[in-house]
């Protein structure tokens, strides 16, 4: 897919959130919509319990599948690493796969959101905290969707690329602790990497795992192009969906991905870096710790992966419609 085309589905996307100022004064839900124990709540009103353990100790996971131009993309993709992450931590949904799409797309229907971020929220749920161990209590599932958020705004800041610090105050937290695979909501060691980033003048921070090799990001995965060969971690980050699509397009146009073991040293000797969430797709980075990279300037590999991104958006095999009212 060209430019060209990438810039109609923008300015289409930039029409539809123009709308949602005059649609937010009929529905409450424009804003943001919530379903909590079987009820839907305008999202700002939404309250969880104090006693939830996902609350009180941090014992839950989630996932966030996007709703674009009225679709969902890869729903059953993040369905199912949401099933699976679940796993990895004995929780367990407590409707079925099929109830939970029902409710996703029936939630999103009522918020009237053409573009949105969903979220599924698994927690422990209400059980006395020396009892955490137990199998038998029933988890609670909280679920959201908001308007379409950009961990890097489309338009000038994806045209010119963001500024990226390699955090050096702070590590990844290890797979040893907390398992990285499982997506969560404990954001201690990302939010201290912001902090630094914020400190050295920069917008975005990539962790490392503490001894010299690339992790992640706040909600996204780290690639670098060098040679032709996209390389990305293949461990202490989680394995983003954004990230699958982009295995996916290096397949079909015939480039190497690699992913492994990735020192931190390459970022500064690269041909291009991008980032990866499916908070915002496709995200150039074009200043490392206050140097150049690809000469300031978005390269062709990025441009690539991030148009065919976009494209994929409207392959009917990623696409599952919400059906609104209106
Ligand atoms: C959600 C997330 C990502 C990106 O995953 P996608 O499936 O591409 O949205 C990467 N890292 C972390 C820590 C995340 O929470």
């Amino acid at each position: 897919m060209d430019a060209v085309a990438l810039n109609t589905i923008f300015r289409a996307y930039d029409d539809r959130l123009a709308e949602l100022d005059a649609s937010a004064s009929t529905n409450p839900y424009a804003r943001g919509i919530a379903w909590i124990a079987g009820e839907y709540v305008p999202l700002h009103e939404a309250r969880v319990p104090l006693v939830d353990q996902g609350f009180l100790h941090g014992y839950q996971t989630y996932d966030a599948p996007a709703v674009w131009d009225g679709q969902f993309f890869r729903l059953d993709d993040h369905i199912a690493r949401l099933e699976a992450s679940c796993a990895r931590l004995r929780l367990r949904l407590p409707i079925s796969r099929e109830e939970l799409k029902r409710l996703l797309a029936e939630m999103v229907a009522k918020s009237g959101l053409r573009d949105a971020l969903a979220e599924m929220i698994v927690t422990k749920g209400i059980v006395d905290t020396r009892q955490l161990a137990s199998d038998t209590v029933i988890n609670n599932l909280y679920m959201f969707a908001k308007p379409y958020s950009w961990v890097m705004r489309h338009g000038m800041q994806q045209t010119t690329g963001g500024s990226a610090i390699v955090a050096r105050t702070v590590r990844r937290v290890p797979p040893g602790a907390i398992d990285p695979t499982a997506k969560s909501l404990q954001w201690g060691d990302l939010v201290r990497a912001m902090f630094e980033a914020q400190d050295r003048g920069a917008t975005y921070a990539m962790l490392t795992d503490g001894d010299g090799n690339l992790t992640e990001g706040p909600a996204f995965n780290i690639l670098l192009v060098n040679d032709g060969v996209i390389y990305t971690p293949d461990r202490g980050c989680l394995k983003g969906i954004t990230r699958e699509c982009v295995f996916e397009i290096a397949k079909y146009s015939g480039l190497t991905v690699r992913c492994e073991v990735v020192p931190v040293d390459m970022a500064y000797h690269c041909d291009e870096i991008f980032l990866s969430s499916t908070a915002g797709g496709i995200m150039p980075i074009t200043s490392l710790d206050g140097q150049a990279v690809n000469g300031g300037e978005v390269g062709p590999v990025t441009k690539m992966v991030m148009s065919e991104y976009w494209a994929m958006h409207y392959d009917s095999k990623y696409r599952l419609e919400v059906k609104y009212t209106d």
